[in-house]
C-alpha cells in the first residue's frame, strides 16, 4: 500500500488510472521474472520474532504467505534470496515504469498528498524527541521528492539519499541530492557516515532480512539518534478483510509486520520503541472499491460491513476510517524508535 498517512486524497491522485493496464502487464512480467529463479528461494524464520512456528495464510501468484503463530507477522516463505532480490530490483520493469511514467505524471499530487505530510510529520517527531539536526539519511529515496523537500527546509545540515535502483538514483542526483547508489547493507559505518535521523518509507517490507536491515541502521545512528519509518500493517483492515485480494499483498512485499511484532523486532535490534501508530487513510475506501467492482465479495454475515462501507458510506465512511486509525487497525503503520544516548 502507498503511505496514505495524514491527508485525505484518492488513489487516482497518486496512481493515475490511465496507467492501470500498462502497469498490470509490467507487474505480471516482473512476477514471471522473479519466479524464474524460484529454485533459489530460501526458507526463513519469522522476520519479527525469529520463531519457526507458522501456518499457511494464503497462496497468491506463485508465492506462499505464512503467518507466525506467535506474533502474527505475515511473510513470504520461502522467499527470493538476497542475490535474487538484487538482480530483480536491478532489472525490474516496474521501477523503470514508475521512474519514467508514473512519478513524473503524479509528482505534483504525490508531493502535496504524500511527501509534504511525511516531511511535516518527520520534523514534528524530531522536535518532540529533541534530535540533533546535523544529518538525515533517507533509505530508498526513490524519486528524491522527500529529500528535495527536506533539503529545501534547511533544518538539517546534510540530507543524504540512499537508492540502489540506478534510474532512481540518477533522478536523485539530478535533483542535486547527495546520493549513494547502493543497498544500505553494503555501506560500511564510518565517522562521516553517521546520522542523527534515519528515515525510510515503504522499504522494510521489501527487504530479505529486516533484522539485518535494522541492525545496520542502528550501527549508523548517532547515540540518541532517531529511526522513523512506515510500512504496511498486516493486522490492518485492508489486509485482514481482503486477504489475498488486497493490493498490499504482492510479490515485492516479503514482510507484513503489525504494531506488536514490529516492537519485538526493534527491541531485539537494540532500539527503544517510542511510538507505533497507523495513520493510513485509504483502508475503508480500498475495501469499498473492491466490493463495488466485484473483485471482492462480502459473506452473508458481513451485514455490518455492507452497512458501513456501502449503504451508509456518506455518513459512516470517514468516521469508520478514523476508528481504524485510532485503534491501530489501519493498514499503513509508522514506527519511531531511538538508539540509546
Ligand atoms: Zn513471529
Amino acid at each position: 500500500m502507498e503511505d496514505s498517512s495524514f491527508r485525505q486524497f484518492s488513489e487516482e491522485d497518486i496512481r493515475p488510472n490511465r496507467f492501470h493496464n500498462d502497469h498490470q502487464k509490467i507487474l505480471l512480467k516482473d512476477i514471471d521474472m522473479l519466479l524464474s529463479r524460484k529454485n533459489e528461494f530460501v526458507e526463513c524464520k519469522c522476520p519479527a520474532c525469529d520463531m519457526d512456528d507458522n501456518e499457511i495464510q494464503f497462496l497468491k501468484k506463485g508465492f506462499n504467505y505464512r503467518r507466525c503463530r506467535r506474533c502474527h507477522t505475515i511473510y513470504i516463505n520461502p522467499r527470493p534470496s538476497k542475490d535474487v532480490l538484487k538482480w530483480f530490483y536491478h532489472n525490474s520493469k516496474n521501477y523503470e515504469f514508475w521512474n519514467n511514467v508514473v512519478f513524473p505524471a503524479s509528482e505534483e499530487s504525490r508531493h502535496k498528498n504524500i511527501i509534504l505530510p511525511r516531511v511535516v510529520k518527520t520534523i514534528e517527531l524530531c522536535k518532540k524527541y529533541k534530535t540533533n539536526n546535523n544529518s538525515l539519511l533517507e533509505i530508498g529515496a526513490g524519486f528524491g521528492t522527500y529529500c528535495a523537500e527536506m533539503q529545501s527546509r534547511g533544518i538539517f545540515q546534510r540530507v543524504i539519499a540512499i537508492e540502489p535502483t540506478p534510474d532512481l538514483a540518477s533522478t536523485c542526483r539530478k535533483r542535486k541530492i547527495e546520493t549513494i547508489e547502493s543497498a544500505i547493507e553494503e555501506v560500511k559505518p564510518s565517522s562521516d557516515f553517521m546520522f542523527d535521523v534515519v528515515v525510510n518509507f515503504e522499504v522494510i517490507e521489501h527487504v530479505f532480512s529486516p533484522r539485518e536491515f535494522l541492525s545496520h541502521v542502528y550501527e549508523i545512528l548517532n547515540p540518541g539518534g532517531l529511526l522513523i519509518f512506515s510500512c504496511p500493517n498486516g493486522n490492518g483492515f485492508d489486509v485482514r478483510t481482503l486477504k489475498m485480494e488486497s493490493d498490499t499483498v504482492d510479490h515485492e512485499h516479503l514482510n507484513y509486520f503489525n504494531p506488536y511484532s514490529i516492537g519485538i523486532l526493534l527491541n531485539s535490534c537494540g532500539f527503544k520503541v517510542l511510538e507505533v501508530f497507523t495513520p493510513g487513510r485509504l483502508d475503508a475506501d480500498l475495501v469499498r472499491k473492491k466490493i463495488i467492482s466485484g473483485e471482492f465479495k462480502l459473506e452473508n454475515d458481513d451485514e455490518l460491513l455492507k452497512y458501513i462501507l456501502i449503504k451508509e458510506w456518506d455518513i459512516l465512511g470517514a468516521a469508520f476510517q478514523q476508528f481504524l486509525i485510532r485503534n491501530s487497525l489501519s493498514s499503513n503503520m509508522w514506527a519511531v524508535a531511538q538508539k540509546d544516548r
